[in-house]
């Protein structure tokens, strides 16, 4: 098959809910991928963080050959020693808490405004959440989405959402009121154009939690699985959430979602109250485990931190020679470079030259690279992208 042939199936068959660059993936491997023409791409952006790890990383697809051949999917009603095994894992890289399997970011956050709720009792319910907030495509988590543009068309939303700046201590606290039972926030905003929140905010609004008997849930859909150089982003901070939601990474690539909740509310959501047929089947939890040890063995943290410090350098270094780069902003290899224009031509020049990104908010490129980088890959993209910002500026 060509390129066009699979867009004009597309365009007779699939749901048109995506904007789609015009080119047909077929293989990746590491940071690379290459389309269906056989053309080698350098990619900055894997599936906003789901191939976080680089495409088909060898440990993921080992674990997930050997198990496929044992058992592909066991029922919720009986015990799987994998869904154990990673629990077991993710709760002891985090807060010691419990999880919930799913198969999606929007699922596991549907999965913490229900604890909220019943945590609540029916007395309390209102989520307090952040503006240029994403929490998924559901039709709670979009509305607890802090962006009109997500949630235009789809009124009625459930109710009980309640939006505040990010980033601001004031606003949040004037907001909670009697019916205030949780505060959900993404520590570094991805969709919203890589806001990261201050330490001084973060501590600030969980003391503000603990005062009110309010559960602090933080997003860390995009910001976990060692994207920002931690495990996950809250470790950054000295603090400690309620319940902390993970998706993207999660998986080395396969689809899983989970909701990490304190062990003295983990036991909120009793049988019955909550389920995922799909979740924690023992092939993504093989994946899963996967992408762990590798994280583990290859010190991946590590790498995280030093070339998200490398790229940050290079990229303040492109901000001095280009002045249309107004700020670079980020946390490990979670990087925002805002300009002061539209960002889509610049996006659409660094396909030209095989080079991935990605642009959120209209004006931030967005670069989440797998966190398996060099500072090969990075040199290659830096000059890439200093060349396009010179022909965008007619140098
Ligand atoms: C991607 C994302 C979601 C939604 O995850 P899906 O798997 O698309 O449902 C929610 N929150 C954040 C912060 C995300 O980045």
């Amino acid at each position: 098959m060509k390129t066009k042939e699979v867009i004009d199936l597309y365009d007779k068959y699939v749901m048109p809910t995506y904007k789609q660059t015009p080119v047909v993936l077929v293989k990746g491997k590491g940071i690379k991928v290459w389309d269906i023409e056989g053309r080698e791409y350098l990619d900055f952006f894997p599936g906003w963080a789901v191939s976080g790890l680089g495409h088909c990383h060898p440990r993921v697809v080992n674990a997930i050959k050997d198990q496929c051949k044992k058992m592909i999917h066991i029922p919720n009603n009986y015990y799987n020693n994998l869904q154990a095994r990673l629990a077991g894992v993710i709760s002891e890289s985090s807060f010691g808490g419990k999880v919930f399997f799913c198969n999606s970011g929007a699922e596991a956050n549907e999965a913490a405004i229900k604890l909220a709720r019943i945590y609540g009792q029916g007395k309390r319910f209102e989520i307090i959440t952040m503006e240029k907030s994403f929490h998924g495509r559901t039709l709670a988590t979009v509305a607890a989405t802090g962006q009109d543009k997500i949630k235009k068309g789809f009124s009625p939303l459930p109710s009980g959402f309640r939006h505040v700046r990010f980033n601001d201590f004031q606003a949040v606290k004037d907001a909670i009121g009697p019916q205030t039972v949780a505060i959900m926030l993404e520590p570094i905003q991805g969709e919203g154009g890589i806001n990261v929140a201050s330490t001084d905010y973060l501590s600030k609004v969980r003391k503000l939690c603990d005062q009110k008997d309010i559960l602090l849930i933080f997003d860390e859909i995009q910001t976990g699985m060692g994207r920002t150089g931690a495990m996950f982003g809250y470790q950054h901070y000295g603090i400690i959430p309620d319940m902390m939601t993970l998706a993207k990474t999660l998986g080395g690539g396969v689809p899983i979602g989970a909701m990490v909740a304190a062990r003295k509310i983990a036991d909120t959501l009793k049988p019955g109250s909550h389920a995922s047929t799909f979740g924690g089947n023992p092939l993504v939890c093989s994946a899963s485990l996967a992408a762990f040890k590798a994280i583990e063995k290859e010190g991946l943290l590590d790498n995280a931190r030093n070339m998200g410090k490398y790229m940050f350098d290079q990229l303040n270094e492109l901000k001095k020679r280009h002045s249309m780069i107004k700020e670079v902003r980020g946390m490990g290899l979670m990087i925002g470079v805002e300009l002061n224009r539209e960002g889509a031509r610049v996006v659409e020049k660094c396909l030209k030259r095989k080079l991935l990104i990605n642009c959120t908010q209209g004006n931030v490129l967005r670069f989440m690279p797998p966190i398996t980088v060099t500072k090969k890959n990075i040199d290659k993209a830096m000059k890439i992208l200093n060349e396009v910002l010179t022909i965008e500026t007619g140098g």
